[in-house]
């Protein structure tokens, strides 16, 4: 049987991974340090045989017992709410983190993925974003501690790979969505979801003309499932190219919520970026991956798990205070 080691297996994308890999018939072996995560997503595993859970921060050395085949580092903050909050653990967690696991991965000859993400194109001049683009981010803003890391995380990456033969995967993750996102993480679908199931109106940002494309999450997992078991070590884009504006998709979330709500504007985040469509002919080329879910379907089931929270959950619109989590 196959031993994996899953970091952040208590987050949005980390739990739907050791899902997969129970489901696949791997042994998996889930880390988190519950700063963002929550056990709410994995308790479902606790109790079976083979799945482990290890209550570990990566930023500090990691060390499993036993062999190990393959490792997902997906741990990390990942949203801008996140990066305003915690910084220092954010720019830790791509960096400190990932060089721990890198190390974790050479000591026990495991294939090692890690998690990088479409915010390396930055504000991207170059539409849709191919995987030879470079980028165009901000080093110093509010996205640059979550940016730079995971651009830190790539070239440390390809270090390990070029100098040590270690073998790599890098998946460049565009925005996902899906059952288990953190209600109040500040994404921009728990945001519209949370306001409408609370009564309150859809907050846009700016004028709701930038652009995303949403990936339904059991299509990002498929295609990093792929990925991790390809012979490819370049940086493969996973989403959807399907691109929304915001204020479009706010007036999608009021006709699938049926809300009476009205869409409110507020101020536009620095750095935002105004438009952003993965280039996937890399992932359809390659690991014969394009996603198969539609916005229609995704977010119908994603809508229907929101509804499942508490009446308590869904007040709790708060963001979560991580100050007793961070050592001084
Ligand atoms: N957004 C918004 N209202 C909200 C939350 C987000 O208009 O309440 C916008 C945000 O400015 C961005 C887009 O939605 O342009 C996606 O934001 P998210 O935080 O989900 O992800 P990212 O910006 O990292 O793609």
């Amino acid at each position: 049987m196959k031993r994996i080691l899953i970091t952040g297996a208590a987050g949005f994308l980390g739990s739907h991974l050791c899902d997969k890999f129970i489901k696949e018939g791997y042994h998996v072996l889930g880390m988190d340090n519950l700063i963002t995560g929550d056990l709410k997503n994995i308790e479902h595993l606790f109790g079976h045989e083979h799945f482990e859970f290890y209550h570990h921060d990566v930023t500090k050395f990691v060390h499993v017992p036993g062999d190990l085949d393959y490792i997902l580092h997906f741990a990390s903050p990942a949203s801008p709410i996140d990066y305003l909050k915690i910084p220092i653990q954010t720019l830790k967690v791509g960096s400190l983190g990932t060089h721990n696991l890198l190390g974790l991965a050479k000591q026990k000859e495991a294939r090692i993925l890690i998690a990088s993400t479409s915010e390396v194109y930055g504000d991207p001049l170059v539409h849709p974003q191919t995987e030879d683009y470079y980028g165009n981010v901000n080093t110093i803003g509010p996205r640059g501690v979550y940016d730079e890391a995971k651009r830190f995380q790539e070239s440390i990456t390809m270090a390990y790979h070029t100098f040590h033969g270690l073998e790599t995967r890098i998946v460049r993750i565009f925005n996902t969505y899906g059952p288990r996102m953190r209600l109040n993480d500040g994404r921009v679908i728990p945001a519209f979801i949370g306001q409408a199931l609370r009564g309150e109106d859809l907050t846009v940002f700016g004028d709701g003309a930038q652009t995303r494309s949403f990936c339904y999450v059991d299509d990002q997992v498929e295609g990093i499932y792929r990925l991790l078991l390809s012979d490819y070590e370049q940086p493969v884009n996973i989403g959807n190219p399907h691109e929304i504006t915001i204020l479009e998709f706010a007036e999608e979330i009021i006709k699938l919520t049926g809300t009476k709500q009205k869409i409110v504007f507020k101020d536009l985040p620095k750095d935002d970026p105004m438009q952003r469509q993965p280039d996937i002919t890399r992932a359809k080329n390659i690991l014969g991956w394009e996603p198969k879910v539609n916005r229609e379907v995704g977010m119908k089931i994603t809508y229907d798990y929101f509804k499942t929270l508490t009446e308590e959950e869904l007040r709790y619109s708060e963001h979560k205070d991580f100050s007793k989590y961070i050592q001084k």
